[in-house]
């Protein structure tokens, strides 16, 4: 063996030992919140999909028809051939809907990791200053340090500290960036405060909203954290992922029309890659319907959220005051949750461990996830199994 391999063998067992070896498992059939996995039936509580969109039939006929009729990939950027008629009438509908600001456009990214990438390179650049939450998606800190910009990182939802770093910067151009809503902790942040202080420090405000769109909303309506807020500035930059509550795959950046024709003319992860499938577009478009027209998805949600919080109120780990669909449960160390995790596998339950560096040391959890395709009967269940692995513990 080389030494280069030996070294990579050396540091794979290390990672073994210390509890943080990761594991797929593959999805063989998936009926809404049940899967075959592994050849082994399991209800699974970790799905992003949290209205149950992704195996919906009118969005698969949508995604059909799109095949049909623009065939499977896109051939090309969207910048050469690759962008197509379905791409552009989605554009036009997620920039109307979500509205950051006055006169908004929107783009389309092949992922939410992308279109990070994209926003905080084409924005800032040498000289310029990125704040960023400590809890924020490993993706907004990778935009930053590859944008080159000096990155400062506040400790989680701390506007005070976060004011005294815009004070004190020199930067020449400032951007906030934060998770609407926290991917592993699943609390909301203060957008309104950030938002402030954005306008007071002339920065702009990066919103990630993979966890909010198609669940939060002002009225219900699924339109995601901003309008939760009652929230529109041109200094909004709203991001939005495709693949999570919408069910599909990709996401898109909304804002004020110059942001996103900069992000056309220059953003590296737009220009340089292959447009995603138009088949995808079509069915966002079928998704997207579904999102406002059925806001009976979101209050079933909702009602199972409620249900599992009561439930969970009683276990001896730490369930994190979150109102949205991830209800993490704190186990603390690796070991531990990976234990925890096959307990429940064992029992039919399918509920991801997530460790370091995904979450900070010491704070090893349960990421359990709601979905509008669970029923009582299956929280219900899950509540079970966490009693009596709590007697146990
Ligand atoms: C999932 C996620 C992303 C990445 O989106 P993809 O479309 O999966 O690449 C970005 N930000 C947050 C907060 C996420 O949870």
């Amino acid at each position: 063996m080389s030494r280069l391999t030996a070294e990579l063998e050396d540091a794979l067992a290390e990672r073994e030992a210390a509890g943080l070896g990761r594991r797929r498992h593959a999805v063989e059939t998936r009926r809404g919140a049940r899967l075959t996995v592994d050849g082994r039936d399991v209800l699974h509580f970790g799905s992003n999909d949290y209205l149950g969109l992704a195996a919906d039939p009118r969005v698969i006929k949508a995604a059909q028809e799109g095949a049909a009729r623009h065939g499977v990939g896109a051939g090309a950027s969207h910048l050469i051939s690759g962008h197509f008629s379905a791409h552009e009438a989605l554009e036009r509908e997620l920039a109307d809907w979500i509205a950051p600001c006055r006169d908004p456009r929107a783009l389309l990214f092949s992922t939410g990791y992308m279109a990070n990438l994209a926003i905080v390179t084409a924005l800032c650049g040498r000289g310029d200053a990125v704040f960023g939450d400590r809890l924020n998606h490993a993706c907004l800190n990778d935009a930053a340090l590859l944008s080159r910009a000096v990155f400062i990182r506040y400790r989680h939802g701390e506007l005070d500290e976060l004011r005294r770093r815009l004070r004190d910067s020199r930067a020449r151009r400032k951007l906030i960036c934060t998770d609407a809503v926290f991917s592993m902790d699943g609390d909301i942040a203060p957008l309104p405060g950030l938002l402030e202080l954005a306008e007071d420090h002339d920065a702009w405000l990066v919103v990630d909203d993979a966890h909010g769109l198609g669940v939060l909303g002002g009225n219900g309506d699924g339109r995601g954290t901003l309008a939760h807020f009652g929230l529109a500035s041109e200094r909004i930059v709203y991001m939005g992922t495709l693949g999570k509550a919408a069910g599909v795959a990709g996401a898109f950046v909304a804002a004020h029309r110059a942001v996103i024709d900069t992000l056309l003319q220059t953003a590296r992860p737009y220009v340089f890659t292959t447009a995603s499938p138009p088949l995808l577009a079509c069915a966002l478009q079928a998704s997207l319907a579904i999102i406002r027209d059925e806001p009976q998805r979101r209050l079933r949600l909702f009602a199972l959220i409620a249900r599992f919080r009561d439930g969970a109120a009683t276990l001896p780990w730490l369930v994190l005051p979150s109102e949205t669909a991830i209800q993490p449960l704190i186990v603390g160390d690796n070991v531990g949750a990976l234990r925890l995790t096959d307990a429940l596998w064992q029992r039919g339950l399918w509920v991801p461990a997530i460790r370091p560096p995904t979450v900070p040391r010491g704070t090893a959890r349960l990421r359990i996830t709601l979905s509008t395709a669970h029923t009582d009967a299956d929280v219900a269940r899950l509540l079970a199994a966490l009693t009596e692995l709590a007697e146990r513990a």
